[in-house]
């Protein structure tokens, strides 16, 4: 019989991350499935009221490894931590999220333990055995890889299933014990930039792209790049989406073209780019072409908004195309929600 565990951290709120309650959701769906028992470990710096309550129901174990050195992603106090969990629950299966805390920890602790890990995962389905997906070659194979080796680390990508929310009686959680290795890092705190500063946000439920047609001249002649940078910056902040681009926009910083200063190759969404996952998306200013539009894979619900009614979106490859200029409706529509908020 197999014995899963999920392996669960904190976030900067201090409760466990979204992330986390996907893998908790895949570790409740595969249990009752495979007829296994369920662990869930908690690694945390201590076990507050909102962690148990976002735990509470769960037919399984829960387990804590709870240290103040556990504040802080850091390779060898959460090594040690989640060795512990492991043991402890005799895991022959870990589900864990492959967030950039536990994607550089878990392979090292599958060592330890005389496992494998797998990562980027995407499904999970049970036949005979543990079926697991994932992408490779830029999300144009589809593998399922099924192993009979133990214990198997499988770190799941997010935004692939709806998180566990906790409700019912609050478990009893068994504190796991385990010896701190020698810390030489010391985490001093962390620099990162604002929230609004930071336009790549794989958690927003909308994708806002923007085409190199923001940097074109426009009708009356002239290119209106600050306009163009007000626009889009005021529409993140107003809808909290994360922002995406075309490769022709991203790549004019290094043509000495118009450009919009906070656009990083980062942000390129298409054959050559990212693939991000959002319920949602609005181009502007973008073609729609196909290198572009296979980065849309898993963006369900699409719409565009193009001078132009032949561009490629308008070819069936949005849902809406709105044919119009995407100054004036970005100004209407971030009018729109100022006067929401
Ligand atoms: C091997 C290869 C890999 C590639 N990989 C990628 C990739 O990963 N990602 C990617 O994006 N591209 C990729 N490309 C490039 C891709 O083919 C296109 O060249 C690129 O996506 C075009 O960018 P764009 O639509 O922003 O610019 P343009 O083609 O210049 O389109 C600008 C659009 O803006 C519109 N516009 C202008 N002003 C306004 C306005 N006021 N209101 C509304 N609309 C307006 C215009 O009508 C036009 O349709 C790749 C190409 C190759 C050959």
């Amino acid at each position: 019989m197999e014995n899963i565990l999920v392996l669960t951290h904190v976030d900067e709120s201090g409760a466990l991350s979204r992330a986390s309650l996907e893998a908790v959701a895949a570790g409740v769906e595969l249990t009752s499935a495979l007829g296994a028992t369920l662990a869930v470990g908690v690694v945390a710096a201590n076990l507050s009221a909102d962690i148990t309550a976002q735990v509470a129901g769960l037919n399984a174990r829960v387990l804590a490894a709870t240290s103040p050195e556990l504040a802080e992603p850091r390779f060898a106090s959460d090594a040690a931590a989640c060795e512990a969990l492991c043991r402890a629950a005799a895991a022959t299966i870990v589900f864990a999220p492959g967030s950039s805390r536990f994607t550089r920890v878990l392979p090292a602790v599958a060592h330890r333990l005389g496992g494998v890990t797998d990562t980027h995962i995407t499904t999970l389905t049970n036949g005979a055995q543990v079926e697991a997906t994932r992408w490779f070659y830029r999300q144009r194979v589809e593998a399922v890889i099924t192993r009979t080796a133990r214990p198997w680390f499988l770190l799941l990508d997010a935004g692939t299933r709806t998180p566990y929310e906790g409700s019912g009686a609050t478990p009893v959680v068994e504190a796991v014990v385990f010896t701190m290795p020698a810390l030489r890092t010391k985490v001093l705190g962390i620099k990162a930039p604002k929230q609004d500063e930071q336009t790549i946000r794989p958690d927003a439920k909308l994708l806002f792209v923007a085409g190199a047609g923001w940097t074109k001249k426009q009708a009356d002649g002239q290119v209106h790049a600050t306009d163009a940078e007000a626009l889009i910056l005021g529409f993140l902040r107003n809808a909290d989406a994360s922002l995406g681009s075309s490769k022709s926009l991203v790549d004019q910083s290094g043509e000495n073209q118009s450009v919009l200063n906070f656009m990083t190759h980062l942000n390129q969404i298409g054959q050559t780019g990212a693939t991000p996952r959002h319920a949602k998306g609005l181009s502007t200013c973008c073609h729609g072409e196909e290198p572009h539009v296979v980065g849309w894979r898993f963006v369900n619900e699409r719409r565009a908004i193009n001078l132009d009614a032949n561009c490629g979106w308008a070819r069936g490859k949005a849902d809406v195309v709105y044919i119009a200029d995407a100054f004036a409706v970005m100004a209407r529509v971030n009018a729109l929600l100022a006067e929401k908020k």
